[in-house]
């Protein structure tokens, strides 16, 4: 089983009132805009993950 590292990024990660990136600002005080390059990794490792369950289920 993999981690829900995704989940967790996707949940500390969010779009502040500025357009910028509050996970950034707060974990490395980064101003980041809003998605940034973690949020592209989680949902892209979400949406793989979605894939391959559709298609394993399907096999
Ligand atoms: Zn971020």
């Amino acid at each position: 089983m993999t981690g829900n590292a995704e989940e967790a990024i996707l949940a500390s990660h969010a779009r502040g009132p500025d357009g910028l990136c509050t996970g950034c600002r707060a974990w490395w005080s980064r101003l980041t805009p809003y998605p940034c390059w973690q949020i592209d990794w989680a949902t892209s490792r979400q949406a793989r993950s979605l894939t391959a369950a559709l298609l394993g289920g399907r096999e």
